[in-house]
């Protein structure tokens, strides 16, 4: 017990002043020290820079998921944990639209296929569906913003005719949009 003692003091008298080591730093949370750059734990891949590595891709990748959502102007859908508590909905949503949560997820991309495909212009943004999200968003307000940029994405002929057909054949595009989407329909036929 002496020895290890005397050791622990002889390997402080050591460490130059004002250096900081490992075991010295603080943990803001359990595994995670403060001053350390990045990460030096090198447990979780081969090395450590391959560790370090891994974890540039995961925090571009969230990055660029951010900036999407940001570009699309529809920074709320940053928000969805793609948890599907909203298809508790079901038939609170007076136009039967079954997975809001795929909206969502095509508000934050603009994905229009899929936008459409879901019904996406056949919400009437009631916001019946907005009470049960666990997130408390905005739903209505997400699907409509969407619904502006899907409609004049057509309008500039950047959605194929096919995927506007198909969402009109089964019933998919609300009072609101049906006589610009027919009309869309029929000049391009
Ligand atoms: S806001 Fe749209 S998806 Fe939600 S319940 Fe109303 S119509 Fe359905
Ligand atoms: S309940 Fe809210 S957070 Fe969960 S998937 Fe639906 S919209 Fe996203």
């Amino acid at each position: 017990m002496e020895n290890i003692k005397q050791s622990q003091k002889k390997l402080e008298e050591e460490k130059p002043i004002g250096a900081r080591f490992e075991e010295d730093q603080p943990y803001v949370m359990p595994g995670i020290r403060r001053f350390q750059f990045f990460t030096n734990v090198d447990d979780r891949a081969l090395t450590i820079n391959l560790n370090r590595a891994a974890m540039f891709g995961i925090a571009a990748m969230l990055a660029i998921d951010v900036g999407k959502a940001v570009v699309n102007k529809n920074p709320q859908t940053i928000y969805c944990y793609e948890c599907r508590a909203c298809y508790g909905t079901q038939d609170k949503c007076p136009v039967g639209i079954a997975f809001q949560a795929e909206l969502v997820v095509a508000a934050r991309v603009a994905d229009y296929n899929r936008f459409l495909r879901n019904g996406g212009l056949k919400c009437i943004r009631c916001g019946n569906c907005q009470s049960f999200c666990v997130q408390y968003l905005n739903l209505p307000q997400i699907f409509g913003t969407m619904q502006i940029q899907t409609m004049e994405a057509m309008r500039r002929g950047k959605i194929p005719k096919s995927m506007v057909k198909n969402a009109f054949e089964k019933g998919l595009i609300n009072q609101a949009f049906i006589d610009e989407v027919s009309e869309f329909l029929t000049e391009r036929s």
